[in-house]
């Protein structure tokens, strides 16, 4: 497969998850794309520094070559040269996602012919991204299951708008990316509230942390209240759900004019929601995992399937550029009113069928 893929970035969620997943799958199976109409139905379309970072950290590591590299630029084409693992620092320069940028050359590291250590620096705590913690306890322990060893260190947390914040990752890669099944949940085994303040009163942590004991009756032992240095101001509250097969972590930033209260209530809503439901995997997670999951299933050697309680569009559009990048199969059947089963397989399964 050498011929260039082309990409209609409006497409589906018509977003940036479409610009990470090509980057990073381009550089897994070397095969040049490129993509117009960049977030065409965004308030403001084409690319934004948080991608153009990933962007050029795609092309540093893959020895790439680009075009329409530039913020605002609607059309990107890329040719992926050879992934060089080692030692890289990445810096979004704003409040941008960082998690995002490790989420778009972590695939290519995590099956590459040597270990890397990135330091990414900017936004490690930002709305509409993974933050760092998510990261760190529910996505790469699942990444590791498939074979390779990956830890994130939070060095400075960064926060929306001064960024600021930084953060170590070494991964050490598996050859080839081994199967992952998560149909059930088990049992929760641990409940973690984290709240923290950069620049900002204590109390606002302290009144999370009360909002959600007092709904919840969870002992008092599973709060805490992080008063951390960052370059500007900064509050996340984090409920961290520990099962027997699966950690998920639930996210609320708070905001100008927004109670501590419904901060909280917000955030304990959606974690709420997942226990009730019972899938193992949440909506975010669900979008985020197929990658690594395809990958394996590509290389012939993983893949598997999952249970998820609701298919985002973003899900559904990321299935989908999987499917063109990779040609593997994948399907999402839903079950019941809260729950989704997704598979992805190589072909070889088609062919038994
Ligand atoms: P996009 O909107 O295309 O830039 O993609 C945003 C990505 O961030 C998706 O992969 C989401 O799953 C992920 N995301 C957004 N909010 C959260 C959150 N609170 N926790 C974990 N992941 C998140």
């Amino acid at each position: 497969m050498t011929d260039t893929l082309t990409i209609d970035g409006s497409f589906g969620e018509g977003g940036g998850q479409i610009i990470r997943s090509a980057l990073g799958l381009s550089l897994v199976t070397g095969r040049a794309f490129a993509i117009d109409k960049i977030r065409a139905g965004r308030k403001k379309p084409g690319l934004m520094r948080q991608h153009l970072t990933a962007v050029l950290a795609a092309a540093e590591i893959g020895r790439a070559e680009v075009e329409g590299a530039e913020i605002g630029s609607r059309r990107l084409a890329f040719w992926p040269g050879e992934v060089v693992p080692g030692d890289y620092r990445f810096s979004v320069g704003t409040a941008g996602s960082t998690t995002l940028v490790l989420q778009t050359v972590l695939p290519a590291l995590l099956i590459a012919d040597g270990p890397s250590n990135l330091t990414l620096e900017g936004g490690t705590h930002n709305p509409f991204a993974p933050p760092l913690d998510f990261l760190a306890r529910s996505y790469l322990p699942l990444v590791e299951r498939m074979g390779p060893t990956v830890t994130a260190t939070l060095e400075r947390p960064g926060f929306y708008p001064a960024g600021g914040g930084r953060f170590d990752v070494q991964v050490r890669p598996a050859g080839s990316l081994g199967p992952l099944t998560l149909n059930e949940r088990g049992e929760i085994t641990a409940k973690r509230v984290r709240a923290m303040v950069a620049n900002l009163p204590r109390h606002i942590a302290e009144c999370e942390c009360r909002t959600i004991a007092k709904k919840t009756g969870w002992d008092e032992a599973c709060f805490c209240v992080d008063e951390v240095r960052s370059a500007g101001p900064g509050n996340v509250v984090m409920i961290e759900l520990e099962s027997q097969h699966v950690t998920e972590v639930f996210t609320g930033f708070g905001k100008i004019g927004v109670k501590a209260e419904h901060v909280a209530s917000g955030t304990l809503n959606a974690a709420r929601r997942y226990i009730k439901a019972g899938a193992p995997v949440g909506e975010y997670l669900a979008d985020q995992i197929m990658l690594p999951m395809a990958i394996g299933a590509w290389q012939g050697t993983g893949g598997g399937e999952f249970h998820t309680f609701g298919l985002s569009m973003h899900a559904k559009t990321h299935l989908e550029i999987i499917e063109r990048f990779l040609g593997v199969r994948t399907e999402a059947v839903q079950l019941g009113r809260d729950d989704w089963q997704v598979r992805i397989a190589d072909c070889g399964m088609k062919n038994e069928e």
